[in-house]
């Protein structure tokens, strides 16, 4: 490896988090550098899953005002939309652009590539950006850096790399025969391009899970003048929640004092809510989150993921009201029908598929029969169990390891990833969804906007004491 790789850093993922580093990089460096940004996917670039949708009924959960790509200036995205007003408003999804709108997605993947077209227009002599349609297929570590493959062949030597990979397609809810999952009739991958073409030819549809993907399919089959039954099955027949504005609430927790439990902390919630909106304690929380997580001991953790990580992903990822309110009409009209249950067995036959459920508590078993199964039911995040290429390269190697609760990846506060040995790189890093296992909040634009900047400073810096 030669002198000049030194100064070139390669970040795989151009969604948010790595779009953000990059965009960071090239405003803040002031000595030559090169930066990769690799993304498999054209239409992902610059946008990742989240900003790659072009449906304008596809909402921001967060309103406009904490959307900001820059913690250090919290109007940026705001500012950006109200200049672009009259392109944005698309009644009855977008009706103003203010501190409080839930904006589309699309426009905030057009926010995004903005920036990072400004980023790079600004950079300094000698910074640049190197954009590649590619996928990342292996990595090795050399003395001095890192040799990135990609799947055309081509080997980026650079002196450190970011894993900005993000959210990965769901994992197949177990079943006792799992042959249906190859059937076309199956969409494990929810934001695959054709999924929509797919189900537009059927007659019913069913969506696993109750989630914020489903809202999403809910709301595109009904804007695509779908007629059919859209089933919904979910474990615990939760249903999406709207925001609701309202006062701010006292933080119900105390960060530092209260004892490490989670049913302490439970309770605590449940008091502060009785006393107000509940959305507002939740949100009060939002800041102390991380630090509320990492004083958890394992054990509470664990408890949290086995009996509360459904109720709280609940309360705390809630949708915009219009979209909230579109859906309720889809429940009422019975286009939506929901079921509660687990999946146990898929049998195919003729123009469709009869899906057998087990409802909880040992209730009676039933059947629905539907001729197409989208699976939303959330991002998997077991490293071990995914399929791409690169992760497969990477756990081989020894390069990174899963986090004990197999949230995501181990890894430092800087997102230096933690090596099957215990070592913390000083060449491999990460941010965002990865770091679900250490910070547990760590997907939405609030959190990794903080990582983004830390990240990128904390790259330079190391460039410049070398
Ligand atoms: C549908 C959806 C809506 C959301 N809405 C909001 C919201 O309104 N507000 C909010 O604050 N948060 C929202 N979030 C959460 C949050 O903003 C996202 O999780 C965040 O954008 C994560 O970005 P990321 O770059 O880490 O991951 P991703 O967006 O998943 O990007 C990862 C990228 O890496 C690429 N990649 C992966 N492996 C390889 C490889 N081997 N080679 C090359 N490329 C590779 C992928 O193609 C992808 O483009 C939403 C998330 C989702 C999924």
């Amino acid at each position: 490896m030669n002198a000049s790789s030194l100064s070139e850093i390669a970040i795989v993922g151009a969604g948010f988090s790595g779009t953000l580093v990059a965009a960071h990089l090239l405003r803040q460096a002031r000595t030559p550098l090169t930066i990769h940004l690799i993304d498999r996917d054209p239409q992902q670039f610059g946008r990742g899953v989240a900003y790659s949708s072009t449906l304008g009924c596809h909402l921001l959960n967060v309103p406009a005002a904490n959307m900001s790509a820059f913690p250090d200036q919290p109007q940026h995205f705001l500012r950006w939309a109200e200049a672009r007003e009259a392109s944005l408003l698309d009644p009855p999804w977008v009706t103003e652009i203010g501190p409080t709108s839930f904006l589309p997605r699309r426009a905030y993947g057009d926010y995004l590539c903005w920036l990072l077209d400004e980023a790079e227009r600004a950079a300094a002599a000698g910074v640049r950006l190197e954009r590649w349609i590619d996928k990342a297929r292996g990595l090795t570590l050399m003395p001095e850096g890192v040799v990135l493959e990609l799947a055309s062949g081509v080997r980026l030597r650079v002196a450190k790399a970011v894993l900005a990979l993000g959210n990965f397609p769901p994992g197949n809810p177990p079943v006792a025969d799992p042959g249906f999952y190859r059937s076309a009739r199956y969409h494990r991958n929810p934001w695959r391009p054709g999924v929509l073409t797919a189900l537009l030819e059927t007659e019913s549809c069913l969506l696993i899970g109750s989630g914020l993907t489903m809202v999403d399919w809910a709301i595109t089959l009904n804007q695509a003048g779908y007629r059919g039954t859209i089933h919904i099955v979910s474990r615990r027949g939760l249903w999406p929640k709207p925001h609701r504005l309202g006062p701010p609430a006292a933080c119900a927790i105390d960060p530092e004092r209260d004892p490490p439990s989670v049913r302490v902390w439970l309770r605590a919630i449940r008091r502060h809510s009785e006393a107000g909106d509940w959305r507002a304690v939740i949100d009060a929380l939002r800041p102390h989150n991380q630090t509320l997580w990492q004083r958890l001991p394992p054990a509470e953790q664990r408890r949290f993921l086995r009996h509360l990580r459904p109720f709280w992903d609940l309360h705390r990822h809630r949708v915009a009201p219009v979209v909230a309110e579109r859906l309720q009409a889809l429940a009422e009209s019975g286009q939506v029908v929901r079921h509660v249950g687990r999946i146990r067995a898929y049998r195919e036959s003729g123009d469709g598929v009869t899906v057998s459920l087990q409802a909880r508590d040992g209730g009676r078993p039933s059947t629905l029969r539907v001729q197409a199964v989208v699976n939303c039911s959330g991002s998997e995040s077991n490293y071990r169990r995914l399929e791409s290429a690169l992760v497969r390269d990477l756990l081989g190697r020894g390069l990174v390891r899963p986090d004990a609760l197999a949230l995501g990846l181990e890894a430092g506060p800087e997102g230096a990833l933690v090596g099957a040995d215990g070592t913390l790189s000083d060449r491999l890093f990460t941010l965002g969804p990865p770091k679900k296992g250490l910070l547990w909040e760590t997907t939405a634009v609030p959190e990794v906007r903080v990582q983004a900047a830390r990240l990128a400073a904390f790259l330079l810096g190391e460039a410049d004491r070398r």
